[in-house]
C-alpha cells in the first residue's frame, strides 16, 4: 500500500532535537527547542500549577467533554488577560472565542476561519523572517503566505522603514500578521510609536490585522507592556483577531492551551463566527483538552494564585535577561572583539545572533552545541554551567 511514500524533509527543530538527543557528547547543549529550563538546565513546572493541580483533584469531580469552542470562563479570562475587563469588546460580549490546543491550534483555527470566509485576496503577509512553523499552518489551510520586511541585518534591529513601504505597496484589505511581542525568531519588537504608526498604516490602507500573542508576560516579565501594541491596535479601532498562548508564560507546554479570539461587531456577527468557529472545530478533534484551561483558568481568575504566577513568570523572564548579559560578558571575557550588543538589547525567549549556518553547522560539529541555521538561540537553555562553554564556542568560530 505504501511503497509510493517516500521520506519528508524532518521538522527543522524538532528534527534536530533528534539528532542532539543521539549525540554522545557529555558536554553538548541544545539551544534549539523554545522551552523553559532552570539555572541547572532542567525543565521547571511552576509552583502555582502544581498547588492548582492538587486544589482541582478536590474541585473537579468529572472529565466531561468541553463544549466544542472549549469552556466559556475560558474565553472570558483570556479576553480579560489580553484586553483588559474595561476594554469595549469585554464589556459588551462582543468577541468569539475558541480555546484550542496551544498557540498552534489557535493559529490553524483561525487560517481556516480566514481561507472560507475572508472577503478580499487569501494572502496572509506576514514578518521576514518569521516562526518556522507560520507558514506551513497557513499554507495547509489553504492560505497563500507572502512576507513584509521586518528585520534589518546591518543593525540587527526592526527595518521601520522597509516596513511601512511594504505594507503600503500591498493591495488594500490585506490580512496582516504581526507577532503581538517577543518576536520569533529575532527578539525585536518595534516600539510603542512604531506600533502606533503600523495601526495608522492598516488603517489607511482596511488591513486586517491578526495578532499572534505567544508570549504575554513572558518578553518582559510585564504582562501589560507585552500586551500594549494588541491594546494600541483595538484601541485604534481595529476590528482584530488574535492568538494566545500559555504554553511559555504558564509553562504549560505539553498541556497545550491556547485561544483564538475574533473581535466582532453585532450580536448578530458574533452568533455567526462562533457557529461557523464550530463547524471548523468539530470535525478536527471534536472539542479541546480540559485540563489545562482548568489551570489557565484558575491563574488568572483566584488573585492568590494569580499573585503567585506573576512572581514565578518574572522570575523566569529576569533569569533570561540575566543569560543576555552573562552571554554578552563572557563573548567579551573570550576575547570577541565583535559588537554583540543585540544579545542585550533584544528581548524574550530567543535570541538571533546572526551566526550564518556554516557557523551553526560548525558549532553543532566541533562544540555539540545545537541551534537552528537561522542562528536563533533559545535564551532559557543557557544556564550558569553552560554560558561560558557556549560563549567560549561561539568566539572560537567567529575570531
Ligand atoms: N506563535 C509563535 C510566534 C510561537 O513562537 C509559538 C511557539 N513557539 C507558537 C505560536 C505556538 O505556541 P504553542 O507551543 O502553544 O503551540
Amino acid at each position: 500500500w505504501w511503497s509510493g511514500v517516500e521520506v519528508g524533509p524532518p521538522d527543522p527543530i524538532f528534527g534536530l532535537l533528534e539528532a542532539y538527543n543521539k549525540d554522545e557528547r557529555t558536554n553538548k547543549v541544545n539551544l534549539t527547542v523554545g522551552a523553559y529550563r532552570d539555572d541547572q538546565g532542567k525543565p521547571y513546572v511552576l509552583n502555582v500549577v502544581k498547588q492548582i493541580e492538587r486544589d482541582n483533584l478536590d474541585k473537579y469531580k468529572e472529565k466531561e467533554y468541553a463544549g466544542i469552542l472549549g469552556y466559556p470562563s475560558f474565553h472570558r479570562a483570556a479576553i480579560e488577560f489580553a484586553l483588559t475587563p474595561q476594554e469595549k469588546h469585554v464589556k459588551e460580549n462582543l468577541y468569539v472565542s475558541a480555546q484550542a490546543i496551544g498557540g498552534t491550534g489557535a493559529l490553524r483555527i483561525i487560517a481556516l476561519f480566514l481561507a472560507k470566509f475572508f472577503p478580499h485576496q487569501k494572502t496572509i503577509y506576514v514578518p521576514a523572517p518569521t516562526w518556522g512553523n507560520h507558514a506551513p499552518v497557513f499554507r495547509s489551510s489553504g492560505l497563500n503566505v507572502e512576507t513584509y520586511r521586518h528585520f534589518k541585518p546591518e543593525t540587527c534591529g526592526f527595518d521601520s522603514e522597509a516596513c511601512y513601504e511594504d505594507l503600503r505597496k500591498i493591495p488594500d484589505n490585506s490580512l496582516i500578521l504581526f507577532h503581538a511581542c517577543g518576536h520569533n525568531p529575532t527578539g525585536i519588537d518595534p516600539t510603542l510609536d512604531e506600533w502606533s504608526q503600523l495601526s495608522k498604516i492598516c488603517k489607511e490602507k482596511n488591513h486586517y490585522v491578526f495578532m499572534d500573542m505567544a508570549y504575554q508576560g513572558f518578553s518582559t516579565g510585564d504582562l501589560d507592556r507585552d500586551a500594549s501594541a494588541l491594546r494600541l491596535f483595538v484601541r485604534d479601532g481595529h476590528q482584530l483577531s488574535y492568538a494566545q498562548s500559555f504554553s511559555k508564560n504558564m509553562g504549560l507546554y505539553g498541556e497545550r492551551v491556547g485561544a483564538v479570539t475574533i473581535l466582532c461587531d453585532t450580536p448578530e456577527e458574533k452568533a455567526a463566527l462562533e457557529s461557523q468557529l464550530k463547524i471548523i472545530v468539530r470535525p478536527m478533534y471534536s472539542n479541546p483538552p480540559i485540563n489545562g484551561a482548568r489551570i489557565a483558568t484558575e491563574i488568572l481568575t483566584n488573585e492568590n494564585y494569580r499573585s503567585q504566577w506573576l512572581v514565578e513568570m518574572k522570575n523566569m523572564a529576569d533569569r533570561i535577561t540575566s543569560m543576555r548579559t552573562s552571554l554578552k560578558d563572557a563573548l567579551a571575557k573570550h576575547g570577541s572583539t565583535l559588537d554583540w550588543s543585540h544579545v542585550t538589547k533584544q528581548i524574550g525567549m530567543f535570541c538571533f545572533s546572526g551566526l550564518s549556518a556554516e557557523k551553526v553547522d560548525a558549532l553543532r560539529n566541533e562544540y555539540g552545541i545545537y541551534m537552528t541555521r537561522d542562528g536563533r538561540i533559545s535564551m532559557p537553555a543557557l544556564c550558569s554551567s553552560n554560558v561560558d562553554y557556549v560563549a567560549k564556542a561561539i568566539h572560537e568560530i567567529t575570531k
